[in-house]
């Protein structure tokens, strides 16, 4: 167990490499950065403790703690269970985000999954409640296996009808853990890591967008169902998979098929815009999709998006984006049980400033001027 009753000396008997390295990596620093933040070791010192050549003396815990700004009893093997094997999520643009980002991101996410788990030891959160419809490796996947998979998420959590209200919420009711990254690592899109006990979805902060942010969370939710505990295969067809399954979970067919217009209608467009809380580029490509709309109206469409900049910025915004809420409130029914925040991080042994953030505790959405 750790916690403040670890002295520095049962920390360093306790030593967890994977603990130094997943620190390292939250704060996106190289071997060599941190040899330098540290001073008094040699990059190839942090890579001996890291491979488990060596261990690190006390008085280096304590200068590794400082410089990776964590307590030293993060370093010691937490009384958590490990995330079993490394994975690696499913990121979007793989070409955009460079290793050391995606791997500040996982290492991000590794610590929100950390929280949910220190968390249910005083709160009960919600049960894993989470469908899962994997699609065969390297089978040719059909488009009606991806909508028959969404329809049957939604029918699994009640929403077999109409507009989802909230997918973040929904997600959060199911026991999926979400959390929206703030701008440091801004470069890396959403993504999900599928811990069996607690999959993470991890939501960028930069896009403020409703719609956007809905379909991100709802392409990851496909992600989970269709690709999950996979580990590490993401290429075009995963991608366009979990694309397909947003799109068919946030418009099932069967609903949307009769709303949707054939030709290029804007105003009508909008409308449903706003009554299902997706983008105009989304409805268009359902439309499509579902032979609705002809490839020549689409196209149309799609290309007065780009000659309007609708594109980036689309008319009808649909407000703020959905806001997490299931760690905040579990810390907050905590505190109702007399354990307060300062007492949760003493014996959680996790770096207090990034629990903050991951709760949103420090920032809040910043609230968006409508036009
Ligand atoms: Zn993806």
């Amino acid at each position: 167990m750790n916690g403040p009753q670890l002295d520095p000396g049962d920390v360093a008997a306790l030593f967890d490499r994977a603990r130094l390295r997943m620190a390292r990596e939250l704060r996106g620093l190289t071997q060599v950065q941190l040899a330098r933040e540290v001073g008094s070791i040699t990059a190839a010192s942090v890579s001996q403790f890291e491979n488990g050549h060596s261990r690190p003396a006390t008085s280096t815990l304590r200068r590794l703690a400082v410089a990776l700004r964590v307590p030293p009893s993060f370093f010691a093997a937490p009384a958590r269970p490990p995330a079993q094997h490394q994975l690696n999520g499913f990121f979007r643009s793989l070409r955009s985000t460079s290793p050391r980002d995606r791997q500040q991101a996982l290492a991000y996410v590794h610590l929100a999954r950390e929280l949910a788990l220190e968390l249910e030891k005083h709160v009960v959160l919600p049960d894993l409640n989470l469908p899962r419809y994997p699609i065969g490796e390297g089978e040719p996947c059909q488009s009606a296996d991806i909508e028959q998979a969404a329809a049957r998420v939604r029918d699994h959590w009640n929403v077999s009808r109409g507009p989802v209200q909230d997918v973040v919420r929904l997600l959060e009711i199911n026991g999926t853990v979400v959390v929206r990254f703030r701008v440091s690592i801004e470069k890396v899109d959403a993504f999900c890591v599928d811990f069996p006990d607690r999959p993470v979805v991890a939501l960028g902060a930069d896009k403020g967008l409703r719609d956007r942010s809905r379909f991100d969370a709802a392409h990851e939710l496909g992600h989970l169902v269709l690709h999950g505990l996979r580990g590490e295969t993401r290429d075009k067809g995963t991608e366009s998979q979990a694309h397909e399954f947003a799109a068919a979970f946030l418009m099932p067919a069967e609903d949307i098929r009769p709303e949707l217009p054939e030709r290029l209608d804007w105003p009508a467009l909008l409308h449903l815009k706003a009554r299902w809380h997706v983008s105009l580029a989304a409805l268009l490509v359902r439309a499509k999709t579902l032979g609705v709309m002809s490839e020549h109206a689409f196209a149309q469409g799609w290309k007065a998006l780009s000659v309007r900049g609708w594109r980036k910025v689309e008319p009808g915004p649909l407000g703020n984006p959905e806001v997490p809420v299931l760690l905040q409130r579990a810390l907050e029914l905590m505190e109702t049980t007399g354990l307060s925040f300062a007492d949760f991080i003493n014996h959680s042994g996790l770096p207090e400033d990034d629990i903050r953030t991951l709760l949103g505790r420090d920032i809040s959405e910043r609230p968006r001027v409508e036009f």
